[in-house]
């Protein structure tokens, strides 16, 4: 079965001498993996045709039953020149796609997706954020993949916390606790934080946040992270330092 869709190329590696292995995450098919045969060649039609972080028009054989699929045409819809030449908004960049493709098993995603990522690239390329655009990334991550907490709610007796003090984070099980649940286990989650947090859900990236409140943030989203969806610390840390060089 021949299929076409808009993708996103996550991670691209040889296959034998002359192929390459593109993963992709596909608007309409999740993450999928494609095998470009002769991409290597000097000749090959996939040539310049993609490269990281570029939208694609991809048509593909899909062999069901593989989960590597055959690709047979490629045209970039979005290319992003930003990223060959600002290293800071490919490392983020790279840190974002990496996060996904780690945290996404092949097969269908969840609709938000494909847009999530597609804009988190987008406004990389137009110009390096400063660091909270990266937890806010990653919360809104959280969010598509259903693993992110209720903020305005316990966990446990779905109690609002909205305007209520002593709120507590369970990150083993992803919830946040009014402060009765929550009395022996998770730690405190600062007023400030949920604020941010909650702030963080929105469409646009909030103010910039007082230091402590931005290290509040970023440690509770990594240990969603950690927990939630295989983060990979070191990759995180590169791109967090990348961003507050700026
Ligand atoms: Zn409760």
């Amino acid at each position: 079965m021949i299929l076409k869709d808009d993708a996103l190329a996550l991670r691209s590696y040889p296959f034998g001498n002359t192929s390459r292995i593109v993963v992709w995450l596909s608007r309409s098919y999740g993450k999928l993996a494609t095998l470009a045969k002769g991409s290597q060649r000097e000749r090959s039609a996939f040539l310049g045709q993609v490269d990281l972080f570029y939208t694609c028009e991809i048509l593909f054989y899909a062999r069901e039953q593989r989960n590597l699929h055959v690709l047979k045409e490629c045209a970039p819809l979005a290319t992003r020149p930003a990223f060959r030449t600002d290293w800071r908004a490919c490392a983020a960049a790279s840190y974002a796609a990496g996060l996904l493709d780690r945290a996404m098993p092949f097969g269908p995603a969840p609709a938000g997706l494909f847009d999530l990522l597609a804009d988190t690239l987008d406004q990389l390329a137009v110009r390096t954020p400063g660091p909270a655009f990266l937890p806010r990334f990653e919360l809104r991550l959280l969010r598509e993949l259903g693993l992110a907490p209720d903020w305005d709610r316990c966990g446990k007796c779905r109690a609002d916390l909205r305007g209520a003090a002593g709120a507590r984070m369970d990150v083993a099980h992803g919830a946040l606790l009014c402060p009765a649940c929550g009395a022996d286990r998770g730690a405190a989650v600062s007023a400030a934080a949920l604020e941010a947090l909650r702030a963080m859900q929105g469409a646009t990236l909030p103010a910039a946040l007082p230091e402590r409140v931005f290290r509040e943030v970023r440690a509770l989203a990594g240990g969603l992270l950690e927990h939630h969806a295989d983060l990979d610390p070191r990759a995180r840390a590169v791109a967090f330092q990348v961003l507050a060089a700026g």
